[in-house]
């Protein structure tokens, strides 16, 4: 039983500033001042202790330090000075951002969709890396002036607080986010109410209120349903990140999905593209092809005009990493909401089936499906996914299958310390952050004085350890930092597999290590949390409390200053379960060194010279030889490679050279730059043009979608029917280098010339399912005999001795259907 809640009234009561410190709440209030530094050290003036005690939270310090403060700041002339100038900083950045790509329409608006966004320690809207990852996409997109809204949940709780007890077991526990030192604003119509919108979860109107969080010139807003039209239950809906069932989680998914929609037509935000960062905000299909009805489609061809302008990025190959429903349970929350736009119910429950489960709903199946763009998040992650996913698309080929490779990138101001911005604007020219992807500016890094570097690392490293209360780390020491969520794939343990080993490496008196470690498991991960506690309890059972540290509560605080502070950063996955990991990245560009298994990003970026790599690439079935191995090759690293070069001279020059290869090569590669231009090559300018084309509402382009859906459904009828009937090499398929040859075939297709393209794949059939695409040559059609007959020709020169395998493959033609290889239909 609920207790009856006594009634309780909160008065918050802002500080009055003097009128020319103003723009100090301007900067407050957006996020900006996160990522620049002389926003941080205006802050930081006003009163050092303050700042850090608030948060730091520029807003709390502002509304919580005494009037006779800003009197007395009012006699520092230099501090209104500063204000001026970071105020005239700030003005000019939400002007034009910091460099803007032209390519990309500024009518053509982006909608981010993410369950988290990981912006700054002080905003608790996120749980880790794919959090981190969506703050940095928006902060990114914010500095190329792209078109782009946030869109994601306002949690009141948060995600929890990780403490541990005396048995090294994890405790949760959550702190309430009072909205009034959060920089955002509640939306409000014109007679202040704030704006409602309600969607129907379980037969049963929810309403929810919109935040607006500005993140630079990006918005991005954020539903809550804390408001007094709801039951006390259903206020409660978005208040915690990932905790509670599958019953909440759905809910919460369908509020990010299909409320955010509404909530972005509702204020007026008619977006080009959607993107959706994870499946958990699919279901905003469904209330997008409810809008195309209106406009007057049928339902499947509201999908096929929604999935063009659809992107998705998938995340993991774990599948516990991915959501999954059973059927029941959705139907029971989604009730009739959209049978009375003629969807019916178990069409849209297909489109989530797996074809080897059909009683669950899986978010990531339902996203593949209702999205044209698709992509993992490393290279590796890319042929992985596509493996994984294949079985959707049954006619292709492994390499066919129409899934993107976009590795992650971090934000690089956000993550790069204030010391290696000074060398950089010193050595590269101011500006070097306007030039992210010109590799010439980078290479200047090899300019900078050795000695110029150590000191900067060793003076980082000595702060990231007097920080931490209770260390008696010495800054002098090799010091490894282990940082990212315990989820069992992740091996946290590792290196503990050989404690005496690791003991005898770490307490060498003349080259002694030392190990800082971080992380939290999620609250339903018993076997993370068991990892956990064996490893506080290694660290007591064995005396290594000198050498080894365990930082509770890993947040983007602590990451910070790890990244910026450690020598070498340690990853040892189960390859190729992490899909990308992103940390390894912020680290390399503040001069730290990877040491890592060659799973995610670092399976593309590893080379000698930058840093370690850990085990093969073989991937090994027998668990306890694999951790064996690997376990061997990390002891064995460290030992006659990491730790020798670092203790090799009081100013080691080979680890520095290391290290600014690292910076240079690394920085600007695994840059959100970088990544947010894949993106927008890749998949937001297609899935814009497919906007322009078929999305706007003019009666002909409805008519002409109509039309185009009519050529997929024939497509689809008479694809059988095409033929490869010849294949002919002249003069003779065996000829000398430098000679000639064309290529001769002939397509029976019951189709027009221009809606078939036929690829000439050079192929490597190592086996049956799979080939090497060096290059696609498309072969252009010379003739068409009687009837249904094509001759496609193409010449091949021929350099060099060997022998070719050739594919030739018949798909639909790009240009008239861009679904292309997505159709599942091609002929060989
Ligand atoms: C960058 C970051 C991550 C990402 O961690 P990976 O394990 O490298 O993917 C997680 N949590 C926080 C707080 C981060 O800042």
């Amino acid at each position: 039983m609920r207790r009856t809640l006594m009634r309780t009234i909160q008065l918050h009561i802002r500080s009055s500033l003097p009128s020319n410190f103003h723009p100090l709440w301007d900067l407050a209030r957006n996020v900006w001042w996160s990522w620049n530094s002389s926003a941080i050290n205006l802050f930081r003036r006003i009163n050092p202790q303050e700042y850090e005690a608030s948060g730091p939270c520029p807003l709390k310090l502002l509304n919580t330090l005494p009037s006779s403060t800003w009197e007395s700041l009012k006699e520092d002339n230099g501090f209104l000075e500063h204000l001026n100038e970071v105020y005239k900083e700030f003005l000019d950045y939400l002007e034009t951002g910091i460099n803007k790509v032209t390519e990309y329409k500024n009518t053509n608006t982006i909608a981010y969709f993410s369950m988290e966004f990981g912006l700054h320690e002080s905003i608790p809207l996120y749980s880790g890396g794919l959090g981190v990852l969506s703050g940095d996409h928006l902060k990114t997109a914010s500095d190329l002036s792209l078109p782009m809204v946030g869109v994601g949940l306002f949690y009141s709780e948060g995600y929890f607080r990780q403490s541990l007890n005396k048995e090294g077991w994890q405790l949760e526990n959550y702190d309430t986010n009072d909205p009034f030192y959060l920089p955002m604003q509640l939306l409000v119509e014109s007679s202040n109410k704030p704006i409602l919108v309600d969607v129907e979860i379980a037969r049963t109107k929810i309403y929810f209120q919109i935040w607006k969080l500005n993140v630079g010139r990006i918005p991005l807003y954020l539903m809550d349903t804390n408001v007094p039209e709801n039951s006390p239950e259903n206020k409660l809906i978005t208040s915690r990140l990932y905790s509670g069932g599958q019953e909440l989680r759905i809910q919460q998914e369908i509020i990010l999905g299909i409320g955010g929609t509404k909530a972005l037509q509702k204020i007026q935000i008619n977006p080009a593209v959607f993107h959706l960062n994870e499946g958990h905000s699919a279901f905003l299909t469904l209330e997008r092809i409810s809008q195309f009805i209106k406009k007057g489609l049928n339902w499947q061809e509201a999908l096929i005009a929604i999935k063009g302008t659809q992107v998705f990025t998938v995340h993991t190959p774990v599948p516990a990493g991915n959501d999954a429903f059973p059927v029941q349970m959705l139907s029971h929350y989604m009730g009739d909401l959209y049978k009375n736009y003629g969807i019916p119910d178990n069409e849209f429950y297909n489109l989530g089936r797996s074809p080897e489960n059909h009683s669950e709903f899986s978010m990531p199946i339902f996203a593949l499906r209702t999205s044209g763009h698709r992509n993992g998040v490393s290279q590796l992650h890319k042929k992985v996914s596509k493996k994984i996913w294949k079985p959707l698309w049954p006619n292709l080929l492994d390499n066919e299958v129409p899934i993107n490779g976009i590795t992650n990138g971090v934000h690089t101001r956000t993550w790069l310390c204030n010391e290696l911005v000074e060398l950089f604007d010193f050595y590269l020219g101011k500006g070097w952050d306007a030039k992210l992807n010109e590799s010439l500016i980078w290479k200047r890094v090899e300019n900078i004085p050795n000695t110029e570097i150590w000191n900067m690392h060793m003076t980082r490293k000595s702060r990231l350890l007097s920080s931490i209360s209770k260390s008696n780390l010495d800054p002098e020491y090799l010091t490894i930092g282990f940082a990212r969520r315990f989820a069992s794939y992740k091996r946290g343990n590792l290196i503990f597999r050989d404690i005496e080993r690791l003991k005898k490496l770490m307490q060498n008196k003349d080259r002694p290590i030392q190990l800082i470690i971080s992380g939290k498991s999620h609250p339903a991960d018993n076997l993370g949390k068991e990892i956990i506690q064996s490893v506080v309890q290694s660290i007591q059972k064995e005396n290594l409390n000198s050498n080894i540290l365990f930082l509770e509560n890993y947040d983007m605080q602590i990451a910070h200053k790890l990244v910026r502070g450690i020598d070498v950063w340690l990853n040892t996955p189960i390859r190729p379960l992490e899909a990308s990991a992103t940390s390894g990245m912020k680290v390399a560009m503040n001069g730290g060194l990877n040491f890592s298994i060659l799973d995610g990003w670092w399976d593309e970026a590893y080379q000698p010279d930058l840093g370690w790599s850990i085990g093969s690439r073989e991937m090994i079935a027998n668990e306890k030889l694999r951790d064996d191995r690997d376990s061997q090759s990390l002891y064995d690293t460290l030992e006659y490679e990491i730790i020798p070069l670092y203790y090799s001279n009081k100013v080691p020059n080979e680890w520095i050279e290391k290290m600014k290869k690292s910076i240079s090569i690394l920085t600007p590669r695994f840059s959100a730059n970088r990544m947010l231009m894949d993106y927008i090559n890749k998949s937001y300018l297609p899935a814009a043009k497919f906007h322009e084309k078929w999305s706007i509402h003019s009666s002909e382009q409805i008519e002409e979608l109509k039309n185009h859906i009519n050529n997929v459904q024939k497509l689809r009828e008479q694809w059988n029917q095409i033929e490869v009937t010849r294949a002919e090499l002249k003069p003779a398929d065996t000829v000398s280098v430098g000679e000639t040859v064309t290529l001769q075939v002939e397509i029976l297709s019951p189709f027009p010339e221009e809606w078939i393209e036929v690829n000439l794949v050079l192929a490597n059939t190592e086996n049956n399912n799979s080939y090497i695409m060096n290059k696609d040559i498309i072969m252009p059609c010379v003739e068409k005999e009687s009837g249904k007959k094509y001759i496609y020709v193409s010449e091949l020169e021929t350099t060099n001795p060997e022998i070719r395998t050739y594919t030739i493959r018949v798909c639909p033609n790009p240009s008239l259907f861009p679904e292309h290889l997505d159709l599942n239909l091609v002929a060989r």
